[in-house]
């Protein structure tokens, strides 16, 4: 079997051009356009890397972006005045802290100070708990669960009773995609350093999500037959032919996957694309809910993105 490559940068392009419309419809109804701000602390290359990139997609797409970088020293009163004062500035409508931070800062209490409308990571403690929560809402679901649900829900792969093996439990990508699944209905199962056999759950998965962060973690014989693979990870191995000295390699073990799943994401080029892309959703919507007081349910940038294809978008009908 030759499995369907799940292209993210084709998709995320797709989402660009619907963020960038919004924000002139928005534009021309308010005279004002979104804003995001970025913190960024210590001087991290990777974290560099990615605040550049989302910056450089919200240009595209006609978000302002508010940059501050502070030193990898710099002591908690001042982030958390900086905080406050991007929490009270009504030109911004996102904040988003860079994480990880350095260890002598606080991330539970930093993030907490994000105020939950303007908290477009989502990763505040309540907006993950609402996540969690039947009948509650959260004001936003963080960027790469947000992004991987709309890829699936893109080519209409089902999630409502399926098994669904998450191997990772962080705050930004495996705990919020399993509770996101979950609102769907999956059944779900979450992985972690300490969970033995791995192929044993693995093999159960139809949906399996690869967020470890370690290279050749899923092999082709840890997956079913037939199985949708979402590669999250994002790993830099040495190769001595490579410009730069390295590549990028996801967790899965990419061809012996692809001969074995249905479909698969590849790295780069599957997830990353589309977890910036919802940076910029999340970021439009806080505007519009700040400016013009329109509270959309959280699904709402499906539906405006796919209209006419709703159906798609709701939960999928339980497996016969
Ligand atoms: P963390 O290091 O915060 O979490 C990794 C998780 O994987 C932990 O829960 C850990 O378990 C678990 N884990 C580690 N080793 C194993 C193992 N051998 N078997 C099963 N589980 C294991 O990483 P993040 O969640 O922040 O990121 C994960 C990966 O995703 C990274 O490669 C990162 O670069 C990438 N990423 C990609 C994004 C994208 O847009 N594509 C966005 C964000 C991250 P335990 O809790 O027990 O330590």
């Amino acid at each position: 079997m030759a499995a369907r490559i799940l292209d993210g940068r084709a998709m995320a392009a797709r989402w660009r051009d619907w963020v960038k419309a919004q924000v002139e419809a928005f534009r021309a109804r308010t005279g004002q356009v979104p804003g995001l701000a970025t913190v960024l602390i210590g001087d991290h290359p990777a974290s560099q890397t990615y605040v550049r990139a989302k910056q450089s997609a919200c240009a595209a797409a006609g978000i302002r972006t508010f940059s501050h970088c502070l030193p990898a020293d710099v002591d908690r009163g001042t982030v958390l005045e900086l905080v406050e004062a991007l929490a009270r500035n009504p030109e911004v409508h996102g904040i988003l802290v860079q994480l990880p931070l350095p260890p002598h800062l606080d991330e539970e209490e930093i993030l907490s100070a994000i105020p939950l409308e303007k908290d477009v990571d989502g990763f505040h403690p309540l907006n993950i708990g609402r996540l969690g929560l039947k009948g509650k809402d959260p004001y936003f679901i963080p960027c790469t669960p947000l992004g991987i649900l709309a890829m699936l829900q893109e080519v209409g792969i089902p999630i409502t009773g399926r098994r669904a093996v998450i191997l990772g439990r962080s705050r930004i990508v495996g705990l919020p995609m399993a509770l996101l699944l979950l609102r769907f209905d999956a059944t779900v199962t979450i992985c972690h350093s300490r969970t033995p056999d791995l192929g044993s759950v693995t093999r159960q998965a139809d949906l399996l999500i690869a967020a470890a962060g370690r290279p050749g973690l899923v092999r082709g014989e840890m997956i079913q037959p037939g199985a949708v693979v979402i590669d999250v990870g994002i790993n830099r191995v040495v190769d001595p032919q490579a410009p730069q000295g390295y590549r990028l390699v996801g967790d899965v073990v990419f061809e012996e996957a692809a001969a074995v799943a249905s479909a698969i994401t590849p790295v780069p080029g599957g997830v990353g694309p589309m977890t910036v892309a919802m940076l910029l959703v999340n970021t439009l919507k806080a505007a519009q809910r700040q400016v013009e007081g329109f509270a959309s349910p959280w699904l709402e940038p499906f539906l405006s993105k796919t209209s006419g294809e709703a159906d798609r978008l709701q939960p999928n009908a339980p497996k016969a």
